[in-house]
């Protein structure tokens, strides 16, 4: 009998309650010295690997831990912090760690009392197609890599010690050099990298450890020649340090990359079961017999159970075909999931029997194991059979399945006129300046409403004192913008704690859960709504607070909602129908919001898609059909809106030129989008591809409280000018404000204002 190896190519590391995220914080306060949030992250540690082995798991997986990202643990490890931080001898690793992480200010004062320029921190992008966010390497031409810390080698000996044998992970050396940025041919690194990797591969091995896992997502991308070329010399090199290496791939199918990922010169390859399920036979045929195969039969990436007996039909002939041992393992790291479900005491307990997080898919590997070894076992047949039960009540449940709402017709998605002619009725209707100011929607989110809208969560505030709470806001925010003298205004989106969870709380068929936290970057965690069953919307969600916005003000107050996509992109979602049902699902329901706002005479409705462009599949080749359905969607809610309604949306990602056709088939009447740290450079490709519809480029960084003056405000939107006609250009902010307080938020629009005001006097 072959064995059954189990494994996970990662795990959460932010602690079932949140304890990293705290300690984090209480060490950057300086509440707590750096001893103490070492000895946090080490209790979580052990705490993690002791639940991988009591799960049965035969390795714990050491390396994937990280204070705030595990790409920053590599950039130290290869000694390839960037020149540019000119970190002094006094810092310690931890602090430049972090100051990589954070930035550093110049007004900081090192406790050396020499100050250190500013500097900003490393470029933050999402890891893959995933809402992981990981520092980007700064590469320049001369940049030299060296093994520079022992944190890998420390903790495994941590592992070691407290008698869990041990699989270190690393990222691959093609992986990692993909992901930074800062040289044209990043391949020309390689062969300074790779004896880096040599060092760590022949002392992890020293060290006794039973198998290395270099992760190499990028064979589920489009790689150009040269990269995979690079592969073969590179594996080939790091082979010769004689650790057993487990080449881990993830998220994406291999494709043309298979027979490549097959032949490389390493002792195993993983691959994700889940989204590559179709290539397992053809892995299993291509993958020199001599080598481990391990599948991710367990989807790393979603919250449902996994349909066991769907994973057994798919493992028997791989079982069949190979001879050596076959590893079992979630499709990737946990990273992307919650910790456990046994915090959920609240959740309706149905939707939970349908649910697995990280320690729950644990258990699921583990029964995998035991069914292919002793399926006979009552137990077994026990675990089995309850796995079977919860997925059928799943299938079958009435309250997934509404007819109504699945058989829905689809509309004609187009707006009721071309753009011309529905920017003339606009006009004739709102009776705007030329460069209408207007804001993205949110209004600094102060602590008096977070306590209101907290105490009215916990109970202690009804729903009359909330709502005349939230009604002083929105006066506020209204009286506010009266003055500064804006163009359009919004309510300030006071009642709402997040723009996705707003709406799925008052849609059907989202769920929320108590603790289902999952790492965004660093020390923030998001938790995702689960969007479990066919989606609609019961009533009006926020037309009561747009009217009454618009009650107080002659000026034409923006409608704010969330768009599908983006909705979409931020919940777990079905795995039992394709994402595009799901996502006209929202569409229908938004769209309703929609004809409710323009039934209420709200004139300008809004609807955001920040998350539209993170939706693209990863391989090229998929990327036309999702655009397909992503546009769709936003069309089929806009379309209800009458010739004579504005509908604005607003993206903010520093990428467009790749998807402007797209953009531009979103066919809104106005887009903003941020623009303002790339000094309007944006804007280019928007001229260029002549963008038909008009436009607002943001004219001042949000992130930052830094007042921008309005002569520089005006400059920028020259510099928008010279590539936009005037006409279709509007002035706002790079997007919400619901992060800054009111004083710099009022001082900052009184001059974008102003710097309106300038340009209509020059043209
Ligand atoms: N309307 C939202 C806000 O202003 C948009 C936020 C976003 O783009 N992420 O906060
Ligand atoms: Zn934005």
């Amino acid at each position: 009998m072959k064995k059954i190896v189990l494994h996970v190519p990662g795990f959460p590391r932010i602690g079932a309650a949140r304890e990293l995220k705290f300690a984090l914080e209480r060490y950057w306060h300086d509440d707590i010295a750096a001893r103490d949030l070492h000895a946090t992250a080490a209790t979580l540690r052990a705490r993690h690997w002791a639940a991988l082995r009591a799960a049965g798991l035969d390795f714990v997986t050491v390396g994937d831990f990280a204070l705030y990202d595990h790409v920053a643990n590599h950039i130290q490890l290869f000694g390839c912090e960037p020149a540019r931080f000119a970190f002094g001898a006094d810092e310690s690793a931890l602090q430049r760690y972090f100051i990589m992480a954070r930035g550093r200010s110049g007004r900081d004062e090192c406790s050396c009392g020499s100050a250190h320029a500013a500097s900003p921190a490393l470029e933050m992008t999402k890891w893959f197609d995933t809402n992981y966010h990981y520092l980007v390497p700064e590469f320049s031409d001369d940049t030299t890599f060296a093994l520079a810390g022992t944190r890998l080698f420390d903790e495994v000996a941590e592992a070691q010690a407290l008698g869990h044998p041990v699989k270190a992970t690393l990222i691959g050396p093609l992986t990692f050099l993909w992901l930074g940025k800062g040289v044209d041919d990043k391949l020309a690194l390689l062969d300074r990298l790779l004896p880096v990797y040599g060092a760590i591969l022949a002392r992890l091995k020293a060290m006794g450890v039973a198998w290395v896992q270099l992760d190499e997502p990028i064979l589920g991308l489009d790689l150009p020649a040269s990269w995979r070329g690079a592969f073969e010399n590179a594996y080939w090199q790091l082979n010769q340090a004689g650790a057993p290496l487990l080449l881990a791939t993830y998220f994406s199918p291999l494709e043309e990359n298979l027979s490549l990922a097959c032949r490389l010169p390493v002792a195993g390859l993983h691959v994700d079961g889940v989204r590559a399920a179709h290539e397992l036979l053809n892995v299993a045929d291509w993958l020199p017999a001599h080598k481990v195969l391990s599948v991710g039969m367990v989807d790393g990436r979603n919250i449902w159970r996994t349909d066991l007996d769907l994973a057994l039909v798919r493992l028997a002939p791989l079982l069949d075909k190979r001879a050596g041992d076959l590893w079992l393992s979630t499709s990737c790291s946990l990273l992307h999931v919650p910790y456990s479900l046994k915090a959920e005491t609240a959740l309706d307990a149905e939707l939970k029997s349908w649910l697995a997080f990280a320690l729950e898919k644990l258990d699921e590997l583990a029964l995998l194991r035991a069914a292919i070894a002793t399926p006979d076992e009552p137990a077994v047949q026990a675990a089995l059979a309850a796995s079977r039960m919860a997925l059928a009540s799943r299938r079958d449940s009435a309250r997934v399945h509404n007819r109504a709402v699945a058989e829905r017709p689809v509309p004609d998605d187009s707006r009721p006129a071309p753009f011309t002619q529905r920017r003339a009725l606009q006009q004739a209707r709102l009776n705007l300046p030329a460069f209408p100011t207007t804001t993205i929607g949110s209004f600094p989110q102060t602590s008096a409403i977070r306590t209101a809208r907290a105490a009215f969560r916990r109970g202690e505030l009804d729903v009359a004192a909330y709502e005349a709470a939230m009604r002083v806001e929105i006066a506020h925010a209204i009286g506010q913008q009266e003055r500064l003298g804006l163009d359009v205004l919004v309510h300030g989106e006071a009642e709402r704690n997040d723009m996705v969870e707003y709406f799925g709380e008052q849609l059907d068929g989202f769920a929320f859960t108590a603790h289902g936290w999952v790492q965004s970057y660093g020390s923030r965690c998001v938790k995702p709504p689960v969007i479990w069953g066919d989606v609609s919307r019961p009533a009006p969600m926020t037309v009561d607070w747009t009217v009454y916005a618009q009650s107080l003000t002659e000026q034409p107050v923006k409608g704010m909602l969330t768009g599908p996509v983006t909705i979409l992109q931020w919940s777990f979602v079905r795995d039992d129908q394709p994402r595009r049902a799901t996502a006209t699902q929202i569409a229908l329901a938004m769209r309703d919001e929609v004809a409710d706002l323009e039934r209420a005479g709200i004139a300008v409705i809004q609807i955001d898609e920040p998350a539209l462009r993170e939706g693209l599949p990863l391989r090229q080749g998929r990327r036309a059909a999702y655009l397909d359905w992503a546009v769709a969607a936003f069309r089929i809610t806009a379309g209800v809106a009458g010739a004579a309604t504005q509908i604005h949306t607003h993206m903010c990602y520093p990428e467009f030129n790749d998807i402007l056709p797209q953009i531009a088939a979103l066919d809104a009447d106005v887009i903003t989008i941020e623009t303002s740290r790339s000094a309007m450079a944006l804007l280019d490709g928007f001229g260029n591809f002549r963008y038909p519809n008009d436009i607002g480029p943001g004219v001042y960084d949000i992130h930052s409280p830094r007042v921008p003056d309005s002569r520089e405000i005006a400059a920028l939107l020259r510099k928008a000018q010279a590539v936009i006609p005037a006409r279709q250009l509007w002035v706002n902010p790079d997007c919400g404000l619901k992060t800054r307080g009111w004083d710099e938020t009022a001082a900052a629009l009184r001059n974008m204002v102003a710097a309106a005001h300038l340009l209509r006097r020059e043209a």
